[in-house]
């Protein structure tokens, strides 16, 4: 809408660097929307300054900006033009319920900004957090080719978000605005210690300071609606009046950092695209089927059987299984022994899954990977996670593919391991025989989380997979939770 200034200088270089190749084109819209806008809004006095906005554009990168025309938006007016309307479910909370018809209104003009523009990808700030999850499912559900890039909130030094807004207010007001960010960035961390986020302090404390409160209020961060309690991951969103400017601004309440599951059978390929996965995302990458190979290697070791419940007890109380992280790989030391390569062996695969199944390895594990998870940050594959390990994880992947391909797979890992490999029609049968233990077991079986994502990678790259996975983790996790680190 024009009113331009470092937030959207953001946009404009994350247009740029997501890009398909490098030669990506950046347009830069800028049309003061009237369907935006109720009877008593600041229409008229919008800031309008084509100068400076072509100024930043160019700065920041932009290949070209185009300023349309009314006519040019909506041919014969906008009463002629066709318009959408959001669902209630999505505008009923936050700014959606105090101005009525302005998501109607930002939705209509963005599909016909589209429609003309045809981009490949649609850079759009987190800062309208609202406007941002509308504009995502709206794009989704009428299945337009464009991909939606979120940018996280710029903030000006002293914390307050950039907005063209800004430009409203004098030096007095700002320093009242201020209130805004540090009420919110408070509650961000409150919310991470572990404290339920009090609304009313918030409001009281905003309006103590002088700022009229329009909202605050607490709900799900992608259905936009209250929650019971404050749930794991939420969304708590601010509008106030400052004198006479109107600011937004919000946070994420979470009281630890995201956690990815990845479970699915084996050979489904989840350690390539889990490990590269968390290597892209910056995150912790736990594979949890190597501590259940680690302790089949020491039960191997020990000669004990996998039926041996009392000897197994005795083996798992003395455990000291150690994962030590270095880049994109792992090192598994169990009770001093430095296990990596020898937990890939033919034999402890074939032993693994009895050895899963006993209810002491299990109980000993799951709650070494749930400590591993405290702080979040990572990205764990298995069996249960999604069901057991991390039953709130953001995003639950259920990574498979049919047998024949996952023996595929697993005898052109087994080749470059060196082992000698039995042929394909004896591994998939190893396959469904490991299956079916895995997923008969009577604890923590191998299952689709009922709120897991299922890929099937029959057909698909690696490089395929991962990307699958990345969109699906931005769908859940903004870029203000989770910046993707630059590469
Ligand atoms: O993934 P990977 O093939 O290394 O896993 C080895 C075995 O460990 C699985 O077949 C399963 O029996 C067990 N496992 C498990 N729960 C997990 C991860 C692996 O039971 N979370």
């Amino acid at each position: 809408m024009g009113g331009l200034h470092h937030g959207h200088g953001q946009l404009i270089k994350t247009a740029q660097s997501a890009g398909l190749n490098d030669q990506a084109v950046v347009i830069v819209s800028i049309f003061i929307n009237p369907l935006q806008f109720g009877p008593k809004e600041d229409f008229e006095n919008y800031p309008r300054d084509l100068e400076n906005d072509i100024e930043i554009a160019s700065k920041f990168g932009a290949s070209a900006i185009w300023i349309p025309s009314q006519s040019q938006v909506f041919p014969g007016g906008p009463d002629s033009s066709f318009t959408i309307q959001v669902p209630p479910g999505l505008k009923s909370k936050l700014c959606g319920s105090i101005r009525k018809g302005h998501f109607d209104g930002v939705a209509t003009v963005i599909i016909h900004l589209l429609r003309r523009v045809q981009p490949h990808i649609l850079v759009l700030g987190e800062k309208d957090w609202q406007q941002f999850v509308i504009l995502r499912e709206l794009i989704e559900v009428l299945g337009l080719p464009v991909k939606v890039r979120g940018v996280a909130t710029v903030r000006d030094i002293d914390g307050l978000a950039h907005s063209s807004r800004n430009q409203y207010l004098n030096e007095a007001d700002r320093a009242k605005a201020l209130a805004l960010p540090k009420e919110i960035t408070k509650a961000a961390q409150d919310a991470k210690k572990g404290k339920i986020v009090d609304l009313h302090q918030i409001r009281t404390s905003l309006e103590n300071k002088g700022l009229e409160v329009e909202y605050v209020e607490i709900v799900d961060p992608e259905k936009l609606q209250s929650t019971k309690s404050q749930q794991h991951f939420s969304l708590l969103a601010a509008a106030v009046r400052c004198g006479t400017t109107r600011l937004i601004d919000h946070t994420f309440l979470m009281s630890r950092n995201p956690i990815v599951a990845i479970d699915g059978p084996a050979g489904a390929g989840k350690s390539t695209v889990t490990r590269a996965f968390a290597k892209k995302m910056g995150l912790l990458y736990l594979d949890t089927g190597a501590m259940y190979r680690a302790v089949t290697w020491l039960i191997q070791k020990n000669k004990i059987s996998p039926k041996d419940q009392v000897a197994i007890g005795e083996l798992v109380k003395k455990l000291k299984l150690e994962i030590k992280s270095f880049g994109n790989n792992q090192q598994i030391i169990v009770n001093g022994n430095d296990v990596t390569n020898a937990i890939r062996s033919p034999i402890v695969t074939s032993l693994v899954s009895e050895v899963a199944a006993q209810s002491l390895v299990r109980k000993a594990l799951t709650e070494q990977q749930k400590a591993m998870g405290n702080s979040g940050g990572l990205v764990a594959e298995g069996r249960d996670i999604g069901t057991a390990v991390f039953p709130n994880a953001e995003l639950k992947i259920f990574l498979t593919a049919s047998t024949a391909e996952r023996a595929r797979r697993r005898s052109i890992d087994l080749k470059e391991k060196g082992y000698t490999f039995p042929t394909l029609n004896e591994l998939e049968s190893q396959i469904k025989e490991r299956d079916k233990m895995d997923s008969t077991r009577s604890i923590s079986p191998l299952v689709k989380a009922q709120d897991a994502n299922e890929l099937i990678t029959d057909g698909m790259s690696v490089e395929k997979v991962i990307e699958s996975i990345e969109e699906l983790f931005r769908m859940r996790i903004p870029e203000e939770v989770w910046p993707t680190p630059l590469h």
